[in-house]
Parts: structure tokens; C-alpha cells; sequence
């Protein structure tokens, strides 16, 4: 049977907003010497602007084509383009066959694609040889759209930390944990500009990846000692899995992150984690 403390323990983390799966990934949490988070909807609040937009011929035609193609998305950035179009009154272009390649972007039917320097790169599309050159030097996010090798336009979105972020980190920092990690799929200015202001330092901050990446970078870390991974689902379902304790943001995160992940975190309240740990510790303690 499981002991009276752990039952307390996941009825007062509970009550914080912190959902176990059970028991044993309570006892797991309190073991845990590393976090790694995601960055998009999960350090920051996920719901991010648009900030600039440039095309090479139309630049609202551009923007309806993109918000037909984002319209099959359920990345946060889709989120953001979709309301611009509305925003400005424009009707997605219905586009057909959108298919996602997670930590890249969206391909399509007709040659579409709409995604990072990666996706576009592999289209053979060059920004520089369509007048976009520098699109990409601020430190925001950058979706381009093209067509096969032909750059369309790009837009650049930007999101916020959450306000409780930092707190959250520098908690667990005091709390005794090793290992802080940001793991984004996001470009690395982006990457260092949200992590300079979460107090993370620079070799704690992983930009660039795919998936497979943030799988490989936690048993990096599982080598030194038990790792959680918290991330809210979008692209993440692999690394939630992987580490010794999923945690994904229940609110706003996917139903996949819910099913991968061992505890969820219903408040967005980054603070909550840290207390959920010191919690989780203090109950291993006592049923030692
Ligand atoms: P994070 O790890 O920060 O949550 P992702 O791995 O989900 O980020 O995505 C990494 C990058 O892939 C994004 O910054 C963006 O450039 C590109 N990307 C992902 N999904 C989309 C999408 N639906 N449309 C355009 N670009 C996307
Ligand atoms: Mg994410």
C-alpha cells in the first residue's frame, strides 16, 4: 500500500496545481538532481507575435498563404501568424496536404513549405538571393515561406518568458539541483536572449535541436544522475519520455505531452515546481 506520507504529499502538490501520475513518480522527482525545459510554451508563455513581415511580391497575398498553411499547426508560432492574417482581415489560402517536420516547419502541396534556415535550406530556397538578406539578424523567431527554391517572404514572431520563469529556475538552483538545461529547437540568438534573461548561464542553454537532439542531451545528462524533462508537448512527446520524470504544462500543453509525461503542472506558475521538488524530497525522507 502506499505509505500515508506520499498520499499528503500528492494531495497538498495537488492542491499547488501539481499532478502526479502516482507514487512512484513522486519518489522519482525527489531523486532528481537535473531539469532541462523546452523554451516555447514552456519557459516563455507561448503565445507570441508577430513582430515584422517582408515579402517579395504582395505582402498580405504572402500572409494569407502562410495562415493557410500555419492553419494546420498546432505550434504555438501558427497561433501567432493565424492572428495576424485575422488581425488585418486577411482569409487563409486553403492549402492542402500540410505535413509537420517537428523543430522545422510545414511542407505542403504545390512545393509549399513554411519553416526555419534548416527546412529552407533543404528546399535549395536562399533568402539572400530574393533581397531578404538580414531578415534574420534580430533575435527573434524566423518563419520563412517558399515555394520549392523560390523564397515567398518571412515573418518574425517573438514570445515572452513567463513571469514566474526565472523565479522558478533560481528555486531550483537553491534547492541544491545540478543541472539546469534550456533545450529549444529555436535558433540560438533567440535561445541566448530569453536565457540571459532567466538568469541561465550560457553553457546551460542548448538551441538548434530536433527532437532526437533533446532525447540524446538528456541521457547526456541522465549520466549524472536522474533528469526531468519539463515541456509542453509540442515536439516534445520523445524527450518527456526519456527522462526519468515527463512533466508537462497541463494547461496549455497537448494531450500527447499529458499521456508522455509522469506529473503535469495545471498552474503556470514555474515557482510550483520547485515546490513540488522540495516536497517530493522531503516526503522521500520521511518514508526512508
Ligand atoms: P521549441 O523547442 O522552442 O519548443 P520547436 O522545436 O517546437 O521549438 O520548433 C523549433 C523551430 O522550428 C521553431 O523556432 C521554428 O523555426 C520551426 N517551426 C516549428 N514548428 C513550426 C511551424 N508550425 N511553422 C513554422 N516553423 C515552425
Ligand atoms: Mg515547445
Amino acid at each position: 500500500s502506499v505509505p500515508a506520507a506520499i498520499l499528503s504529499a500528492l494531495s497538498a502538490s495537488a492542491r499547488g496545481g501539481v499532478l502526479f501520475k502516482g507514487g512512484a513518480a513522486l519518489e522519482t522527482l525527489a531523486a532528481v538532481r537535473g531539469f532541462a525545459f523546452d523554451k516555447t510554451g514552456t519557459l516563455t508563455t507561448g503565445q507570441a507575435q508577430v513582430r515584422r513581415i517582408a515579402a517579395t511580391g504582395d505582402e498580405g497575398a504572402m500572409l494569407a498563404l502562410l495562415a493557410g498553411i500555419e492553419a494546420q499547426s498546432e505550434h504555438p508560432i501558427a497561433a501567432a501568424i493565424r492572428a495576424e492574417a485575422i488581425a488585418r482581415g486577411l482569409v487563409p489560402v486553403a492549402v492542402e496536404n500540410v505535413t509537420a517536420h517537428p523543430s522545422e516547419g510545414l511542407t505542403a502541396d504545390g512545393g509549399l513549405w513554411a519553416g526555419n534556415r534548416r527546412l529552407m535550406a533543404r528546399m535549395g530556397a536562399n533568402p539572400e538571393a530574393e533581397g531578404l538578406a538580414g531578415f534574420d539578424e534580430a533575435s527573434e523567431t524566423v518563419v520563412w515561406l517558399g515555394q520549392g527554391a523560390r523564397v515567398l517572404g518571412a515573418v518574425s514572431v517573438a514570445d515572452r518568458p513567463r513571469a514566474s520563469s526565472a523565479a522558478g529556475l533560481a528555486a531550483l538552483r537553491q534547492s541544491g539541483v545540478r543541472t539546469l538545461a534550456m533545450m529549444t529547437g529555436d535558433r540560438r540568438p533567440v535561445a541566448e536572449r530569453i536565457g540571459a534573461e532567466l538568469g541561465l548561464r550560457p553553457e546551460e542553454i542548448h538551441a538548434d535541436l530536433l527532437p532526437d537532439d533533446k532525447v540524446a542531451l538528456i541521457a547526456v545528462m541522465a549520466g549524472q544522475g536522474k533528469v526531468a524533462f519539463v515541456g509542453d508537448g509540442v515536439n516534445d512527446a520523445a524527450a518527456l519520455a526519456r527522462a526519468d520524470v515527463g512533466i508537462a504544462m497541463g494547461a496549455a500543453g497537448s494531450e500527447v505531452a499529458l499521456q508522455a509525461a509522469g506529473v503535469a503542472l495545471m498552474s503556470d506558475d514555474m515557482t510550483r515546481l520547485a515546490e513540488a521538488h522540495r516536497l517530493a524530497r522531503r516526503t522521500a525522507r520521511i518514508i526512508r
